[in-house]
Order: C-alpha cells, then sequence, then structure tokens
C-alpha cells in the first residue's frame, strides 16, 4: 500500500490535478488547479482564490512568537499567493482548529492580528469557523480581485530574464533558530509586476523548487546566478560562505519570482520605485527540459541535492 511519505507533497498534488482533469474553461474558469491561486470569472469579473493552513508543530512550534503575530503570518502567506497572480486581497474566511486547553485571549489575538493584517491589505474577515483539534491549525481562504493582469506560472519563455523581489534566506534562519519568521507584504509588487511579468510565483517552500514549478508550468529550463542571489545580510553573517546555497533552498521567504520578457526589461526598471521593494537580477531562462541550473559566477555548474521543502519529505 502506497503512503503518502511515498509520494510526497508534489508527486501526489500532480496526480490529483491530473486526475481532476482539465477544469479552465474560458467562460469561468480562467485558471484551475496547479498555480499559485485559482481564477474564476463571476459577473464578469476576474477572481482569485486561494486557501493555505497554518498547522502547530508543522509550520511553527508553540511559543515560537506571539499569537497574534501568528495571525498576520497566516494572512500573509496567503496574500502572497494573491499577489503571485497580480491579485489583490478583498474578502477573507478564517476556519480555525484549536484544543479546548487553549486560552481564550490567545485564540481573540491570532484572529484579531490576522484581521488587522487584512484590512491594512485592504480585505476584510467576513466569515469562518472553529472546531476542536488536538492542535492549533489555522486555514484561510482568501478571494481577491485583479486590477491589471494576471499573471500565471505558464507564460515565460527560453530567454526571459528572472528577478526575485526583496532577499532571501532571513525567513528560513529565522525556523532555524525557532522563531516565527515574518512574511513580507508583497501585494503591490504583484500588482506593478503585473504588466511586465510572462510568469511569476511566490517562494514558499525555496527559491530553486518553486522556480521549478514556473519552469515546468512554461516548459523552459532556468539559470540562475548564486552570486546574485539577494541573500538577507542576518542570513550572510550567520552562515557565511554557506549563505546563498541556503538562500536558495530554505524557503518561507515569500518573495516574489518573475519572468521578465527581455524587452520589457526597461519598463520593468523604470517601474522598481513603484514597488515598496528592492527587485535583483538572478539570471534567465533557456530552452530545454525544465530543470534549474545554478551558476557561480565563473559559469560553473554547482551541484545543489536539497531543492525545497516537501511536506512528506519527498
Ligand atoms: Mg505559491
Amino acid at each position: 500500500m502506497r503512503r503518502l511519505r511515498d509520494v510526497g507533497e508534489h508527486a501526489w498534488l500532480k496526480r490529483v490535478i491530473a486526475r481532476l482533469g482539465r477544469v479552465t474553461d474560458s467562460r469561468r474558469i480562467l485558471v484551475g488547479p496547479g498555480d499559485d491561486a485559482a481564477v474564476v470569472r463571476a459577473s464578469g469579473r476576474p477572481l482569485v482564490l486561494t486557501t493555505d493552513t497554518l498547522i502547530e508543530d508543522v509550520h511553527f512550534r508553540p511559543g515560537w512568537s506571539t499569537p497574534a503575530a501568528l495571525g498576520r503570518r497566516a494572512f500573509a502567506v496567503n496574500a502572497s499567493d494573491l499577489a503571485a497572480m497580480g491579485g489583490v486581497p478583498r474578502f477573507a474566511l478564517l476556519a480555525l482548529e484549536a484544543p479546548g486547553g487553549m486560552r481564550v485571549a490567545d485564540l481573540d489575538a491570532v484572529t484579531t492580528g490576522f484581521a488587522e493584517a487584512a484590512r491594512r491589505a485592504g480585505a476584510r474577515l467576513v466569515g469562518g469557523n472553529l472546531a476542536n483539534g488536538s492542535h492549533l491549525a489555522i486555514t484561510v481562504a482568501l478571494i481577491g480581485e485583479v486590477p491589471g493582469r494576471v499573471v500565471t506560472r505558464a507564460g515565460a519563455r527560453a530567454g526571459d530574464v528572472l528577478y526575485v523581489t526583496g532577499s532571501l534566506g532571513a525567513a528560513g534562519l529565522a525556523v532555524r533558530r525557532r522563531r516565527l519568521p515574518a512574511a513580507p507584504d508583497r501585494v503591490r509588487a504583484g500588482v506593478v509586476l503585473a504588466p511586465v511579468a510572462s510568469a511569476m510565483i511566490d517562494v514558499s517552500d525555496g527559491l530553486l523548487q518553486d522556480l521549478g514549478h514556473l519552469c515546468r508550468a512554461s516548459r523552459v529550463g532556468a539559470e540562475v546566478e548564486i552570486g546574485r542571489l539577494p541573500v538577507a545580510s542576518a542570513c550572510r553573517r550567520a552562515l557565511g560562505s554557506r549563505a546563498a546555497e541556503f538562500a536558495a533552498t530554505a524557503g518561507e521567504d515569500y518573495e516574489l519570482v518573475v519572468a521578465v520578457p527581455p524587452g520589457r526589461e526597461r519598463r520593468l526598471l523604470a517601474l522598481r520605485r513603484r514597488l515598496g521593494c528592492r527587485v535583483t537580477r538572478i539570471g534567465r531562462l533557456v530552452r530545454g527540459p525544465a530543470r534549474v541550473r545554478v551558476v557561480d559566477p565563473a559559469g560553473r555548474s554547482l551541484r545543489i541535492d536539497r531543492r525545497g521543502f516537501d511536506h512528506f519529505g519527498r
């Protein structure tokens, strides 16, 4: 009998999406399962939908942060998936599982932290659920609008240039130090980048692994220049010569990886001041198998075995 741990998170998702068959229809479902978020059309307008769960002892441990920070992070990691589509969150649902022994003030703080983060981003908490469970689990569903263009993982071509927002590695380092990492707000950056992007994905499980998803969806290969990665200074200080490799694989960053056709690169650079964060050129997409090659400053391939996070360890 095959178990989940034999298959792995990403392989299981791929199988079930294939089994569901083609869900996209050009009238009402613009992007089906398998991207950062689904895009549907309701009353003529595109809506982006996403859901995700944070689970105690899986994504965080008790005592890593305040309950309010946990609520804020639950919102931010979901908003990140909408940002990767060029979407802006508008409505949120919050389904909580918590043990009966949990302090009421703590669950209140999770919820108000979440609601305040939503409100700052222009969204409102409009419903949810509470159920008894052995651990705290925070499940979020977000519904958002797309002010401009919908960007998927699938539109990139060989020759496109790869950029990443913000910096990498600080969040992975926080997890290693048993602290809840902060997740950046990239909603504005996603909207600003959408008109020049051919494809976009957010970095949740590790840059190399998430970029691999973009490559498979776009049917291209990628070359990442490790020396160009915007490694967070805390990560550089802590890990020295190993910092760049750690930053490329640790995940939890919630930055955006963007593919940009060379002809739109000047427009991207002109947009930089409106992003609210830095954006760094890290490599390019190439013809060939959907693999991510990492190269050192001399152009030599580096072998990096660990690529990113999978819930079932594959
Ligand atoms: Mg994502």
